[in-house]
């Protein structure tokens, strides 16, 4: 068996994680607070952990892939968490998208325990994650990078060393920041398309592959025309990270404005109900609007 790694978080992106870890051959203990999402790599070889702390205390790594501060604070601090349990020269790394000052904390924490600590945040989405081709955007010292490296690489196709713990949790929220405005500004720009009378297909080539066209334009403008919802990126997800993005700006004095009206038309979605959809259906409200005529008056 290969070294013991666990995964805490069984999410869209810990489940696809924690199933390259296997196919490695690493020893993998698995935890998820509804612990039914285990089944499978259960069936595949994981070892299954009814807490936080049973998965982590025979591990030499234990990665977190958890929604936002509040549930990575349950899972590493909370009754039969995974701090308390770790040994005492563990590799914690915690991938989840969470704010830098709360990243700040739990490697103080960590430290207090003599562990090496990570935030290693990730780019890429479901399909990279089951494919082990998540990009790790890194914040820790040369040393904790060094002993983590090897269960970071059986996931993705990159490690990128951006600076000292926290600067991972950084970088994240300004990538997740450009792309939730323009995803948001997408969505105005379809909604717009589809009243105008314009070709949508044709329309979209054009932004496609003029100036505005980029990876996610792509991708997301199918899944938005095809109303295709199913889950890559939960949209509750989005307006957390938009918001945390929002905070963090704040404490170097940049105001995001456009993260502010992007982040409004999150929060309308989830009042609306598309909260646990995918993120592409921000665009719904925008076609649902009461009151619009099919087309735009002229
Ligand atoms: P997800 O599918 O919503 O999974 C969230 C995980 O957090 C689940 O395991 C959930 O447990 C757990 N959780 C939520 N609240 C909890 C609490 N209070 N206590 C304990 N566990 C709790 O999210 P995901 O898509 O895997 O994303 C995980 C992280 O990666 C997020 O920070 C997200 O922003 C980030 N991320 C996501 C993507 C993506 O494309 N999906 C890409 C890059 C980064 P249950 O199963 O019990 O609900």
């Amino acid at each position: 068996m290969g070294e013991a790694v666990a995964i805490l978080g069984l999410g869209t992106m810990g489940t696809g994680m924690a199933s390259n870890l296997l196919k490695a051959g690493f020893s993998v203990s698995v935890y998820n607070r509804t612990a039914v999402k285990a089944l499978a790599l259960v069936g595949a070889g994981a070892r299954f952990a009814s807490t936080p702390a049973e998965a982590a205390k025979n591990a030499s790594v234990v990665i977190s892939m958890l929604a936002d501060d509040a549930a990575s604070r349950e899972v590493w601090l909370g009754k039969d968490g995974a701090l308390g349990a770790a040994k005492e020269r563990a590799v914690l790394i915690e991938s989840s998208t969470v704010s830098p000052a709360w990243i700040a904390e739990l490697a103080g924490l960590a430290a207090q325990r003599g562990a090496d600590f990570l935030d290693a945040p990730v780019t890429g989405s479901r399909l990279q994650a089951e494919a082990g081709q998540l990009s790790f955007l890194v914040g820790s010292n040369d040393a904790a990078l060094e002993r983590a490296a090897p269960i970071l690489k059986a996931m993705s196709k990159e490690i990128v060393h951006l600076g000292p713990v926290g600067s991972g949790a950084k970088m994240k929220l300004i990538n997740n920041f450009l792309c939730g405005v323009q995803i948001a500004s997408l969505a105005e720009g379809l909604a717009w398309i589809e009243r105008s009378g314009l070709d949508r297909e044709k329309a979209l080539v054009v932004l496609k592959s003029g100036a505005p066209g980029s990876p996610l334009l792509g991708a997301i403008s199918a899944r938005m025309a095809d109303r295709n919802y199913r889950v890559n990126f939960l949209l509750s997800l989005m307006a957390k990270d938009l918001l945390y993005a929002q905070n963090e700006a704040a404490h170097c004095n940049v105001d995001l404005k456009t993260a502010d009206a992007a982040r409004s038309l999150f929060e309308v979605a989830i009042q609306q109900g598309f909260g646990d959809e995918d993120m592409s259906s921000v665009i719904e409200p925008l076609r649902n609007k009461v009151g619009l005529e099919p087309q735009c008056s002229k």
